[in-house]
Formats: structure tokens, sequence, C-alpha cells
């Protein structure tokens, strides 16, 4: 009773990733897949599978295993996808970390996975400490790849070295028209991904993302882009949301013009510049560009589809953007999770459900429950969003009291979100009930970003909250008490922070000095009391 279907799933669940995609991909051969919006280097199809299998020779060379984890870290970038598929395809587990995280953060990240390969850009290598990556014992080997003219430690090694290698040369087929995949595959139970997220409490963990997890996702989102596409690869592809779109693309024929660095008006030039005309935003980007009334101009003509997801966007935005594409583009929704594989909800903007994150994905089913009794809810009734399905992950790495505590006995996943559905099965997303803040589609964790407070010596007590703010949705802000002996400054506490979090976890929100931070009988803050003082 009152659970909620998805259509039925078509798709073969009996390949692993790698191979899912180099099939679908092979199809547009020498169309052009990638391109680097900065450079314009591009890659075709082909091209990029070609260079998957060649990163997968050199990885099965250097000794990686069925059931090893190598360490992916990179901005976006043209080898991005085929650093990724060359490692799936070698058998390994890929942990993908944020390019922009501290050292602090990578050594959490490494020590969750226990990478024996680290990939990485040669703009991360350059970023962070040799010793981040040296001082684990269970680290073989530290590939860069894009260095050119940069000086590398000793230890690390050039990937287009390894790939250049004659015994690499000789067992390729130059001028091959068929797609030759090695014998072995993976077992689609086995772990592909491991990306990051706090779930709904804690720090950031290990998100086991299996095979079959990724070809659902994959075969959900083909729907959603064509051959006649034109994208911008804006999302990071270290988070679900931007890893799918790209793959999404590639396995549809789709172009994608690849951006390493965000700015503003490199963004609006690329769209024009590259006749963009499907767009894949979060919603910060949506009140960008509802601000600037962008879509209407000339330049913006050929924009048919805006995809929004990663975080809530308000109706009057979904309205305005609406209107702005009308009469010939549509806007989209989505909702989901990176441990549900991203998509659980998506659909066209309609007048009617201006609010909604759209209709649950093919083969996923979701019930609404009850936040007290655990009673699935009928339409219009507010409660938990919980799915279950052949996308939830297998768990989190290494944690089994947190994957218990997010997927119950009868295999349904506590989103730690409140909504409810109407009459028609659409969705809307009203709160959230875990302690998770989303600056900007980002996700930061409030105890995180607390136990790092709590290390300062002036500061005796700290708790984070998300301010509500009209472009970046939520800004982290910290309350503080602070030892009476101190004269700490709250630019003081936002430079500490600054100094240990990757950009997006900054206390944007500001600091706030408190005599008091409400908690439980037990010790646990009451950040919703919190939220509801400010
Ligand atoms: P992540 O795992 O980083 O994708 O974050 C997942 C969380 O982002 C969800 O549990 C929601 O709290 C939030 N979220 C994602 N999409 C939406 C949406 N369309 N509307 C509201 N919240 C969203």
């Amino acid at each position: 009773m009152n659970i909620i279907n998805g259509e039925e799933l078509k798709v073969d669940l009996s390949v692993p990733v790698w191979k899912y995609v180099y099939e679908k991909a092979w199809i547009y051969g020498e169309r052009i897949a990638q391109v680097d919006a900065e450079s314009g280097r591009s890659l075709t199809f082909r091209q990029l599978v070609e260079l998957s299998q060649r990163v997968s020779r050199c990885l099965l060379r250097l000794g990686v295993r069925r059931g090893d984890v190598v360490a992916v870290c990179s901005e976006n970038n043209l080898e991005f996808c085929s650093v990724l598929l060359g490692a799936l395809e070698a058998g390994a587990a890929c942990m993908l970390i944020h390019p922009l995280y501290t050292p602090r953060e990578f050594i959490h990240a490494m020590g969750i996975s226990k990478p024996k390969i680290v990939l990485c850009s040669a703009s991360v290598a350059k970023s962070q400490p040799e010793e981040v990556f040296t001082e684990n014992d269970h680290v073989k080997a530290v590939l860069v790849w894009g260095c050119t003219p940069a000086i590398l430690p000793a230890a690390y090694r050039k990937l287009e070295d390894i790939l250049a290698t004659d015994e690499l040369l000789v067992t390729e087929s130059h001028g091959e028209t068929e797609l030759h995949l090695n014998g072995h595959q993976s077992e689609t139970k086995n772990i592909a991904l491991i990306l990051s997220s706090s779930g709904s409490t804690g720090l950031p963990k290990g998100v086991m993302l299996t095979h079959s997890n990724i070809i659902v996702a994959l075969a959900n989102s083909a729907m959603y882009t064509s051959e006649k596409n034109i994208t911008l690869g804006l999302m990071p592809f270290s988070h679900a949301y931007g890893l799918l779109l790209v793959l999404m693309c590639l396995c549809e024929g789709s172009k994608v013009i690849i951006v390493g660095k965000f700015t503003v008006d490199s963004f609006i030039s690329n769209i024009q510049t590259y006749q963009i005309n499907c767009l894949y935003l979060v919603p910060s980007l949506l009140v960008l560009l509802s601000k600037r009334k962008a879509i209407p101009s000339e330049d913006f003509k050929n924009i048919h589809h805006v995809w929004t997801g990663a975080a809530p966007v308000s109706p009057k935005v979904q309205q305005l953007i609406h209107e702005q594409l009308a009469p010939f583009g549509k806007l989209h929704h989505s909702y989901g999770l990176t441990e549900t594989t991203f998509i659980m909800f998506t659909a066209p903007y309609q007048i009617n459900k201006a609010g909604s994150a759209g209709q649950l994905t093919p083969g996923m089913q979701c019930k609404v429950i009850d936040i007290n009794s655990g009673e699935a809810l009928g339409p219009n009734a507010k409660g938990e969003l919980c799915f279950r399905g052949p996308s939830i992950m297998k768990g989190y790495m290494g944690n089994s009291d947190a994957t218990k505590e997010t997927i119950d006995n009868e295999g349904w996943l506590h989103s730690g979100d409140l909504g409810y559905y109407d009459s028609d099965h659409y969705f809307f997303i009203v709160d959230r009930l875990k302690e998770l803040i989303k600056y900007q589609g980002h996700q930061v964790s409030p105890s995180e970003l607390e136990a790092i407070l709590l290390t300062h010596s002036a500061i005796q007590e700290a708790a984070v909250i998300g301010i509500p703010n009209e472009m970046y949705g939520e800004l982290p802000q910290a309350h503080v008490i602070k030892d009476p002996a101190t004269n700490i400054t709250a630019d003081e506490i936002q430079k500490f922070i600054a100094g240990k979090v990757a950009p997006h976890k900054r206390l944007y929100g500001g600091v706030k000095f408190v005599d008091t931070i409400p908690k439980t009988p037990s010790g646990k803050i009451q950040r919703r009391e919190l939220k509801q003082r400010v």
C-alpha cells in the first residue's frame, strides 16, 4: 500500500559499465565527443574509447587487478572519462576525489578507500604536497596526466609517457575499425565507483556504486539527451550529477564542451562560442541566467533544453526560466542522491506542477513515510522519501553502521529528505531532515566543519547550520562559543576554516558568537532549533 512504482526498466545488466559505454560510444565513431573549452582540443568518440583501452592496458601492466581501488583526482578535462573507463576496464573500483580538496580532505578520502594507484591531473598534483599521496603504504604509484611543462616530484610518473611506451604501441592496431573488447568482464555487482557523501549525518563517507547501479542510471537517462545535443561539461565529474551527465552524453552521442574552471563570463561565452543547445545546471546557475534574462537573447536562441538538479529550486525561478525558454525550449527538473546513483525523480516543468521535482524513474520504488510511525503515506501527505530498486548503492565503504542506518532490512534507502507526491504521482521536496547543507549543489557536512572548529584552542563549542540564500541555496554559518579568555574574531575563524576545507565548504554564512547552543539531553546539537533562532 502507498508504494509508487516507476515504469518497467528495460536494460541488460549483464555487462560491466565500461563495456556498456564503449559499445554505445563506438557507434558515433569519428564524430567529436568532447572538446576542451579553453584549448579547443578535442577527442572523437573512437579516440576516447581507444584512449580508455590504452589506459586500461597501462594499469594492468602496473599490476592493477580486479578488486583494487584507484583514486581519480581531477578537475573536468578531456582525459577524465578515459582515465575512469580505463581503470574500470582494468577491473578496479574508482574513488573520485574532488580536485579542490585540501590535503586534510584528501587524506580522509584516501583513508576510506586505500587506493593502490592515484591517477591525478597535473593541476591536482601541483596543488597537493607529495606526502598526501606517497606517505600511504597502500599507494604503489602516482600517475599524472596533462603535465607537459610541469616538473613532477620524482616519485610521480607521467601517464602520457607510460601510454607512449613501445610495448604498448606494438600491441596497438592503428586504423582498426572494430571495437575489440578484452575477454574479461567484471561481475556487475562489483563496486565500480566510490563517491563522497556525508549521507544523513557525520563526516563524508565512501558511497559504493556497482556497475549495474551505474548502468541503470545511464539507461534511465538515455532519453534526456540525443546525438543532436551540444552541452557544457560544467558540473564536477567527481560528483554523481556531473559524472553521469558526461557518461550519458558519451553513450547517446552528444557533444560535451568540457569546462575545467567555472567563471560567469566563460559560462556565457562558451554557450555562444560552441552553440550550446542543451544545459545541465544547478539551481544557482538558473538563478544567474534568470537574473540576466540571458536565454531569450539572440546568442541563447539555440538552447532548447535546460535541466536542473542537485538542490532545490524555487517555483519562481522555474517559472521565470520556463517563460524565457518558451515557446521552443523546455525546462526539466531532477532530484536524486549520490546514494541512489543520482536521478530518482525527473520531469519537464509544467505550470500546474510548479516546484515539483518530477516523477519516479523506471525500475525504482518510492514511498513517503510518516517520520514518527514509519507508515507509508498516501498522496499529499508529507514524510520522508524512501527508495528501493536497482540503482540504490551497495553501502558506505567500511562503514556498516552508517549503511544500516540508511538502508533498512527491506532494502529501503531513507533519503533524509521530506516531501510528498500528488495524485498524479509528481513528487515535491519540501525540506531536509538530515543535517546536510547544500551550497551551490555541493555537499557540506556540518559535523565536519564543527569537528574542525573544535580543534581551535579558542573555541569551546560550535554548531554549523545552512542559511537560505537565493543564489547559492544555503550558506554554511557557524555558531561558536568562544573561550572567554581569548579575543578571536569571526574573520579569524572563517580564515581558519578556509585553510582546511575545499572552497565550497567555507563559512560563507559567517560566524556568530553565542552563549549557548541548543542540544538534546544526550548532547546532540539541535540544528532545527538553532535555525529557528536565526
Ligand atoms: P548529493 O548526494 O550530493 O547529490 O545530495 C543529495 C541531496 O541533495 C538530496 O538528499 C537532497 O537533499 C538534495 N537535492 C538533490 N536534488 C534536489 C532537488 N531537486 N530538490 C531538492 N533537494 C535536492
